[in-house]
């Protein structure tokens, strides 16, 4: 008896034919894996996000033109030829969808989530924003704007989530390691963080 899902076990029988038929290898299945699970993913983002909070100027550049600063860090992964990125504050809340299909830069949040490529996130992020994110666990207050950006094939969109309070003594490193992938999507609001001895 296996508790894999049907689609589990049917990728898993597809990669031996193709690998008994030798059109594969186990090792090139192991590094697409390998890459998607350590390299591609949402701590490439987290590094964006955590070093747009702790400098200025290199924020400033990634709200002007993330493309050109994703691709200066080379992470792998592509679907960021065109990619924007929108601030998160107090007065505006930003969140992302694709309403046509699943647009999503891989190499900055890796692979998307399930509920991103669901019909219902899809359209009730359009049509009841403010509802949906409460039930994501994202309450907002009535005064905050909220700006929902569709990513497409031509542009894809990416979150500056808030610094949470509480990290004005954490490095660069310690700050991406808060950031959440749901965050820089704009289903999440990171809360604040208790460092022993700094609480502020
Ligand atoms: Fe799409």
């Amino acid at each position: 008896m296996s508790d894999e899902s049907p689609q589990a076990i049917r990728a898993e029988a597809l990669e031996s034919i193709l690998i008994e038929k030798g059109l594969i290898t186990a090792e090139a299945v192991d590094d697409i894996i390998t890459r998607y699970s350590e390299r591609v993913g949402p701590m490439n983002g987290a590094r964006l996000v955590a070093r747009a909070w702790a400098d200025p100027q290199f924020k400033k550049q990634l709200l002007t033109d993330a493309t050109s600063i994703v691709e200066s860090f080379g992470f792998e992964g592509g679907q960021v030829e065109k990619l924007v990125v929108v601030e998160n504050t107090e007065k505006v809340h930003n969140a992302v969808v694709c309403t046509l299909c699943s647009c999503y830069p891989w190499a900055v949040l890796g692979l998307p989530p399930k509920w991103y490529k669901d019909p219902a996130y899809r359209s009730r992020i359009v049509m009841e924003p403010r509802q949906l994110l409460a039930e994501m666990g994202v309450g907002l207050g009535s005064n905050v704007e909220i700006q929902i950006w569709d990513s497409s094939a031509e542009i894809r969109y990416m979150v500056l989530p808030m610094r949470p309070p509480g990290t004005q003594n954490l490095k660069e490193e310690q700050l991406a390691e808060l950031v959440t992938r749901d965050s820089m999507i704009g289903v999440e609001v990171l809360g604040g963080v208790e460092v022993p001895g700094e609480l502020s």
